[in-house]
């Protein structure tokens, strides 16, 4: 079963992965964005930890739904929202128990990805963070370690996309060759599930 401590390990392991790759992350937005991506996500994760740490929430869904309230309220572009809504839900879903089964996050995270897809009205297939997020829940029965290829393979796959939603969409045919920043970050978040399982 899964307790606030290894979401709480999900987030810091989140924020330490995204501090280590902010500048790729950022790079990877600069042909086909304007080269934040890297900057925001580490302003936000930096934002949850502190939160985390400061509140200690004590459940699953507690330490989800603060985490997604802190990305929405400290980063301005487009991925704040997205992942807020994601982290939100996703914590919503799980409601207060004190601990849940890999079965029980599979499902709420199936509900966060959905509230992603109904905000940004982004399917897959239109380069988005969404080709990381769904390929991994649909792998998520198969395990975290399962789940976190998938991301990071989904990330891979965005590369000779059309993108169809996003700042990357306005360049029309010229998003072509460039994996996508937010899907790039996605498998960061998904292979930091892995990470908290494996202590
Ligand atoms: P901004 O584009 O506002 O500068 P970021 O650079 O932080 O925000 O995030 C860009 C990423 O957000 C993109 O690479 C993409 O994965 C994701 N994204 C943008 N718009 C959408 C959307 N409508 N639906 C899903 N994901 C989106
Ligand atoms: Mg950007
Ligand atoms: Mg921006």
């Amino acid at each position: 079963m899964l307790d606030a401590d290894f979401f709480r390990r999900w987030m810091t392991a989140t924020a330490a992965s995204v501090d280590r790759e902010a500048e790729r992350l950022t790079a990877l937005d600069s042909p086909i964005g304007d080269a934040d991506h890297g900057t925001n996500m580490q302003r936000g994760f930096t934002a949850v930890r502190a939160a985390l740490e400061k509140e200690a929430p004590d459940t699953p869904g507690a330490v989800l739904v603060l985490a997604g309230r802190r990305l929405i309220s400290t980063v301005g572009g487009a991925s704040g929202p997205l992942y807020g809504t994601l982290l939100r839900r996703t914590g919503k879903a799980l409601g207060d128990a004190a601990e849940v089964s890999e079965e029980q996050l599979a499902e709420a995270l199936r509900a966060g990805v959905d509230g992603v897809m109904t905000l940004g009205g982004a399917a897959p297939g239109d380069k988005t963070m969404v080709d990381a997020l769904v390929p991994a829940v649909d792998a998520l029965g198969d395990g975290l370690a399962a789940a976190r290829a998938a991301a990071e393979e989904g990330a891979v796959a965005t590369t000779p996309l059309l993108a169809r939603k996003g700042r990357a969409s306005y360049l029309g045919e010229r998003s072509i060759g460039h994996q996508d920043p937010g899907a790039t970050s996605s498998a960061l978040l998904i292979a930091a599930l892995a990470e908290a399982a494996a202590v």
